[in-house]
């Protein structure tokens, strides 16, 4: 990814003097106050998505709910509610959290296929807008909590297409070996039964077929299905409010080229055509991939048999793409310099050998140098862990010229706080 330089092209990350800036900050001067590794987000960047999908939805009925899994800081949350954003929960942790941050309940649509009753409880009594149910099993249980509670539970199912989304197999969803969701032949029966079970509202149709999708031709495959469920529902006498066609959006990380926003919502709307329904998308690497970086130092160079190593401060632990599904993330230098090039395995301190960041990078390197791994805002952050007794990283959202430490980098006894040594 070239980042322009100056004032042209100016997004949100930019050179100024070849030296690499969020907004109107150096990258430099959150190290330096911030310490490494560290994520970054544009508060700038995460607004224009959003404005940017729902401009693509504007005359209809429509919510996103942000996808909170992607990003789930309290201030990236704060920003897309104060957008008026609903958002996509898959936990009751995720539930707190969004309430924490200033979220409309009634905006909340709780999806994942292990909802236990005291997440079905915390939920109806937050008052959140859907349940997305993935099971039988799932709509007998929410019909029994929610009478317990003396509530009635809004509803969708949530409707495995059965299409092919053509991306990597850990984030395909919509295929019928996967997991997720209740078998398209299934649903109207399914429907049919929730209709007369007394503690259920039935709200909408759901839908989520994978993740990192960059062809249009999957979604409307899957929007077709729905339409035909829908149809048929309203026949006999169903009707709904929304239909959900969930998250996927693919982004770029290297030379993915994924059709606009526009394109993708186009071909839905003319599915659609004049049903009255509210349309909800559920939107998350698509919204805050590319608003955030992982800002790391180099801490040493090593010439290795028949490859060069750049192992850094930030490993599979801050990032775990990578090692998980050999993603790539384009790595930049912070401030560039002269001097030889060479080709790095960029790698971090973990002890297993998947540990790395990037392969082959052709860089310009000294030890102490700052290196931008680009597009880590979505599923970086939320997918750390303490591997290794690696305390997380700090987490901070620039806006103009203001630094917003938006996560205080952990300390080590807090990582074993909760632990207790043998009695005696
Ligand atoms: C993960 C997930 C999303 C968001 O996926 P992205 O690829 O990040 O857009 C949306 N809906 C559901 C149900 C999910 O599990």
């Amino acid at each position: 990814m070239n980042l322009p330089e100056e004032a042209a092209a100016r997004g949100p990350f930019w050179r100024r003097g070849g030296r690499l800036h969020v907004e109107s900050v150096p990258l430099e001067a959150i190290a330096a106050r911030h310490g490494t590794p560290c994520y970054v987000y544009s508060r700038a960047a995460l607004e224009s998505r959003f404005r940017e999908f729902t401009a693509a939805l504007a005359g209809r009925d429509h919510l996103l709910c942000y996808a909170m899994k992607a990003n789930s800081n309290l201030a990236v949350l704060d920003v897309f509610a104060r957008l008026g954003a609903g958002f996509d929960i898959v936990s009751g942790g995720e539930l707190a959290r969004a309430l924490a941050a200033g979220a409309d309940p009634r905006r909340i649509v709780f999806s994942g296929v292990g909802k236990s009753e005291a997440e079905m409880r915390a939920a109806l009594a937050a008052g959140i807008g859907c349940f997305n149910v993935e099971s039988a099993a799932e709509l007998e249980r929410l019909d029994r909590v929610a009478g317990a509670a003396g509530k009635r539970a809004p509803v969708s199912l949530r409707v495995n297409p059965d299409v092919d989304a053509k991306t990597h197999p850990y984030i395909s969803t919509g295929l019928k070996e996967n997991k997720f969701g209740i078998a398209h032949g299934e649903a109207l029966g399914l429907y049919r039964e929730a209709a007369r079970r007394p503690n259920l509202e039935l709200v909408g149709i759901d839908c989520h077929i994978g993740s990192q999708i960059t062809e249009v031709a999957p979604y409307l495959e899957a929007v077709d299905r729905i339409l035909a469920l829908h149809d048929r529902l309203v026949a006999e006498g169903i009707a709904l409010a929304h239909l959900d066609f969930g998250g996927g959006f693919g982004i770029r990380y290297r030379d993915e080229a994924p059709p606009p926003i526009a394109a993708f919502v186009a071909g839905i709307l003319d599915r659609v055509g004049d049903r009255p329904v509210k349309l909800m998308f559920e939107p998350g690497r698509w919204l805050v991939g590319n608003a955030g970086i992982l800002l790391t130092r180099v801490e040493y160079l090593k010439r290795g048999a028949d490859r060069d190593f750049a192992i850094v401060d930030a490993a599979m632990n801050d990032l775990m793409r990578p090692a998980l599904y050999d993603a790539w993330h384009d790595i930049v230098p912070v401030a560039p310099r002269d001097g030889p090039v060479r080709r790095y395995e960029v790698v971090g301190p973990v002890c297993e050998s998947g540990d790395f960041l990037g392969h082959a990078r052709e860089l310009a390197l000294a030890e102490g140098d700052l290196l931008a791994v680009l597009s880590a805002g979505a599923y970086g952050m939320s997918m750390s862990s303490n591997y290794n007794t690696r305390p997380r990283a700090a987490e901070v959202l620039v806006d103009g010229e203001t630094v917003h430490l938006a996560r205080e980098r952990e300390t080590v006894p807090m990582l074993y706080a909760l632990e207790r040594r043998l009695p005696g």
